[in-house]
């Protein structure tokens, strides 16, 4: 793989960063630079998702003739980098990132048809109810019964940990359609509409005050068989095909980078323990370059699954390493970050969250925290965030189990 650019791949990278600089408002690049998890706020989120679609790059990773770009690696990458640096708010991976490729995949032409391009605008808004109360790791345990009821499946039961469900219009859920046979079997993935009635969501706060996920209860919710990804009771096919794109579907690496260069450059302004800076202390530094020469290895890998997406083919065990790597060098960058932030990032400012947003009875100390100043506002919500990163998405034991088995054969 030759990784320097060419003179295309400046052009390319000058014409992005054009268009950036056109149309990222400050209050969107605010609201990048306030993102203290995966998620961006919701509203800069498909604020800028329509601006990208506009100009054709809203899922470049998509098959160009759903809508995606006919771009190369080097184009990716260069994309992504450079709406990190930027300060573009993040897009929800749910729908373009996910639910899109299992819809190519396994879709008959009228959900493709009806669904694709409504990802595309943000009109369609998915979030994802795998995870049940009783069943997390252990997916397959999953008990949401759906009972044959002519042209519908009626579905009963409860979602939990369920991202951005009060801002969906629309979910992908498996549910069990059988309780025969290995536990695998009987599941089948269907698409609810979030406004069917029977359908109660109540949030689960966070320690950090952010209210992003929630409990999902279905009473007798009924389900058009239409909706019905593939086909009944083999959903698990479907569901392992996503989980791979969920896994490693896109590029954590540039955030990564971005992020070690502000520790570099807030580390060099903070004193060290033993006076000097704390960019120059030994034991800070090594750290440091070890997360930067471990970004890199993410990096490569990366490229491979999107190299991978972008011909049309599925991650591979692939994803399941990306995913540990990603998952605990972000937590080991944010560990840093605290550290560099010093004393003014180990104050609670729910004031600055994002997403959550200002929590309505919390007074700000005036002309204090965020002026000019939210990456030291950000670091402990990240922080804190960030401990999720290993659980969710599959957690990285399970990821682990995946590799001993798929990758080594044990
Ligand atoms: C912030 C956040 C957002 C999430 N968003 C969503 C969402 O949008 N939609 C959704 O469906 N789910 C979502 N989840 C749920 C997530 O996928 C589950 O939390 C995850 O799969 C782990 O399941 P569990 O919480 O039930 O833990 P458990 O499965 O009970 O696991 C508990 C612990 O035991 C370990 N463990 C379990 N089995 C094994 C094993 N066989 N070998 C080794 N170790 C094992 C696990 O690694 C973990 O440390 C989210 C979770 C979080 C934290």
């Amino acid at each position: 793989m030759d990784l320097k650019w060419s003179a295309a791949d400046a052009a390319f990278r000058d014409e992005v960063r054009g268009f950036l600089d056109e149309k990222l408002t400050p209050e969107l690049r605010r609201a990048g630079r306030l993102m203290t998890s995966v998620y961006a706020d919701h509203e800069a989120s498909m604020q800028w998702q329509q601006i990208l679609h506009e100009r054709g790059w809203a899922a470049p990773a998509w098959p160009v003739e759903y809508g995606g770009c006919d771009w190369s690696l080097t184009q990716h990458y260069i994309f992504s980098r450079e709406s990190t640096l930027a300060g573009a708010p993040a897009l929800s991976p749910m729908g373009i990132r996910m639910v899109a490729h299992a819809l190519i995949k396994f879709g008959t032409d009228a959900q493709k048809n009806y669904f694709l391009p409504g990802i595309l605008t943000g009109e369609v808004f998915f979030c994802q109810g795998y995870s049940e109360p009783e069943a997390g790791s252990d997916l397959a345990a999953l008990s949401m019964a759906a009972v044959d009821d002519g042209d519908d499946l009626v579905c009963t039961g409860s979602k939990i940990w369920t991202t951005h469900a009060r801002e969906a219009n629309w979910m992908f859920a498996l549910v069990r359609t059988s309780r025969t046979g290995k536990k695998q079997q009987g599941i089948t993935f269907v698409l609810i509409d979030m406004s069917s009635p029977g359908i109660e969501i109540r949030p689960l706060v966070m320690t950090s005050g952010e209210e992003v996920q929630n409990q999902v209860f279905f009473d007798e919710v009924r389900v058009p068989k239409k909706n019905v990804l593939g086909k009944i009771d083999d959903g698990w096919t479907v569901a392992k095909y996503l989980l791979e794109f969920e896994r490693g579907g896109g590029a954590s690496s540039p955030a990564l980078q971005v992020m070690a260069d502000e520790i570099a450059s807030v580390s060099a302004q903070q004193p060290g323990p033993a006076g000097g800076r704390l960019l120059d202390d030994p034991a800070f530094a090594r750290k440091l370059a070890d997360a930067r020469i471990r970004t890199e290895v993410l990096e490569i890998l990366e490229y491979r699954v999107l190299s991978a997406v972008a011909e049309g083919k599925n991650p591979g065990v692939a994803s399941s390493m990306v995913k540990v790597l990603s998952t605990e060098l972000s937590q080991a960058i944010t560990e840093l970050a605290m550290e560099a932030a010093g004393p003014r990032g180990r104050v609670y400012q729910p004031h600055a969250t994002c997403p959550g947003g200002p929590i309505s009875e919390f007074e700000p100390p005036a002309g204090d925290y965020l002026s000019g100043e939210p990456w030291q506002a950000v670091a402990p919500l990240r922080y804190f965030n960030d401990r999720a990163g290993s659980i969710y998405a599959g957690s990285n034991e399970i990821q682990r189990n995946i590799l001993a088995k798929a990758a080594l054969g044990l």
